[in-house]
């Protein structure tokens, strides 16, 4: 077999295959290549799979609330974990399928199943073949971290991955780690009925976000149940017997949590430790990320990095957001960088929080002169109506040039309303476009131009 090819992609995650069939389609020999389950992480042990899990744990919620609302539910509602992850999987792996067919459906393009080593700046190895591309693209990701923590050796353990093969439901759960991943975990299996403590180093949950929106997150998620140790260090995991137990070091509370199941959700490691780039001479950094500039190119000419591996990201949105770039780039004749895009996520506790731009502590320390407008979700009608009222919206906006800094919107269709706000702003449009704009009654979005109405200085 010929292993001549014009591009070599290593990775099937939210970059790799959209531009492997891209090239494919410009007449470009390609190979592809996926070590694992294509899809990689957001399609088997991200977003896909927790999203459906979000939703059953809202379904249950939902049910228990069922008698506020007049819905009579006749009998304790009970949730059948192997029906939760039937239906997860369902869903997760129709996604892997159709991409995996989609791929070796599409011609010009061949798909190799193994692992991926560079050989060269030009050549990579896929087991016995030697394939080789002018053009590379990088694309393989990360996973979780396991830290160093005493004990973590001999004590069991579960990750996003492993969690996510579980059909029963832990008695107790604890999770290290109070970040996104661990927050929405927490929640998920508090719903389902688990005992749920989450141990988080820092001072707050969600630390990078601001202090209001960590605080409310911490008392959404305490209302429903789940405890909270903060300021944890000297954290330390022991196996008794069937059980787990932390011991942290907190400022209040117990010196030890014991747990039925533990999950480390304490970052991501990437995966380009045994992806032979000292071979071909592409530089990293010391934790892993490939080092690109602003349109995704290594130190290499020839190599690309894109997704999670190159640090600009962390995100399915910011993966696939690499891809259009570097298409654009190099087959649509135009010029996009990495800098053009605005800072945007979700976290998908219940209610969700959307995010987008700067913090109001960013936005604080920006300079710059700035106005902010606040409400809270129980002056949000639609969500009053819903019975789902918690948390509250931010807007940050430049008082000289009237630009939209940033949102917080933490509520019931935060992740959704979020991106009226985030167009504006990929618009640079002043806000009084938006002030002015007539929205829908009865939403959450429709009082995004009152808030606008409501500015205030910082
Ligand atoms: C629990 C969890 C929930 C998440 N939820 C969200 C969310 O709601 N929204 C969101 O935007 N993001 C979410 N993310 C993040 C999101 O999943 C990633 O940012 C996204 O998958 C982008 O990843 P990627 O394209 O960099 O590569 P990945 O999806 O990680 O895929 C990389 C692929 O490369 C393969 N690979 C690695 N090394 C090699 C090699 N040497 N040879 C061959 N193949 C190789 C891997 O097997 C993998 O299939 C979540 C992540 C986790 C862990």
């Amino acid at each position: 077999m010929n292993n001549k090819f014009d591009v070599i992609v290593i990775g099937t995650g939210q970059s790799g295959p959209f531009l492997a069939v891209r090239m494919a389609a410009a007449g470009k020999r390609v190979a592809i290549i996926e070590r694992a389950r294509f899809g990689g992480t957001c399609v088997n042990t991200g977003c896909i799979p927790t999203k459906t899990l979000v939703a059953s744990a809202y379904a249950a919620h939902m049910a228990h609330r069922a008698a506020e609302f007049g819905v009579e539910v006749p009998g304790p509602v009970r949730v059948d974990m192997k029906r939760v992850k039937a239906r997860k999987d369902e869903i997760s792996g129709k996604s892997r399928d159709g991409l995996e067919s989609w791929l070796k459906g599409t011609p010009n393009c061949t798909v190799y199943q193994g692992h991926a080593r560079f050989e060269s700046p030009t050549e990579v190895r896929v087991g016995e073949e030697l394939l080789t591309a002018q053009e590379i693209f990088i694309n393989v990701g990360g996973r979780a971290t396991i830290p160093s923590l005493p004990g973590v050796a001999n004590t069991p353990h579960l990750t996003n991955s492993t969690l996510l093969d579980l059909d029963i439901l832990p008695r107790h759960l604890v999770i290290v780690g109070g970040g996104y991943i661990g927050l929405e975990f927490g929640q998920i299996f508090r719903r389902f009925g688990s005992e749920v403590t989450i141990i988080e180093r820092a001072s707050r949950l969600i630390a990078h976000e601001d202090e209001d929106v960590s605080t409310e997150v911490q008392a959404i998620l305490e209302r429903d149940g789940i405890q909270v140790r903060l300021n944890a260090t000297c954290i330390e995991l022991t196996r008794q017997g069937e059980e787990v137990g932390v011991s942290v070091d907190c400022t209040r509370g117990a010196p030890e949590v014991t747990g039925s199941h533990l999950l480390l959700a304490m970052g991501r490691t990437q995966n380009t430790a045994d992806l032979g780039l000292e071979k071909a001479g592409v530089a990293h950094d010391d934790r892993g990320y490939v080092l690109v500039d602003d349109q995704l190119r290594t130190n290499v000419p020839g190599i690309w990095a894109l997704g999670d591996c190159n640090g600009r990201g962390g995100f399915t949105h910011t993966s696939y957001n690499d891809f259009e770039i570097v298409a654009a780039n190099l087959l649509d004749h135009e010029t996009r960088s990495v800098k053009d895009r605005i800072r945007a996520y979700n976290l998908y506790i219940d209610p969700p929080l959307g995010r987008c731009g700067m913090t109001e502590q960013e936005a604080r320390t920006s300079g710059r002169h700035v106005l902010m407008g606040m409400r809270p979700m129980t002056r949000v009608g639609r969500a009053v109506e819903k019975g789902e009222s918690q948390g509250f919206m931010k807007i940050l906006v430049d008082r000289d040039s009237k630009e939209i800094l940033g949102a917080s919107i933490l509520g019931t269709g935060g992740d959704e309303v979020i991106h009226c706000i985030l167009d504006v702003m990929y618009a640079r449009a002043p806000y009084t476009v938006m002030q002015k704009a007539m929205h829908i009654h009865p939403t959450v979005s429709e009082l995004i131009p009152t808030m606008l109405g409501e500015l205030r200085p910082l």
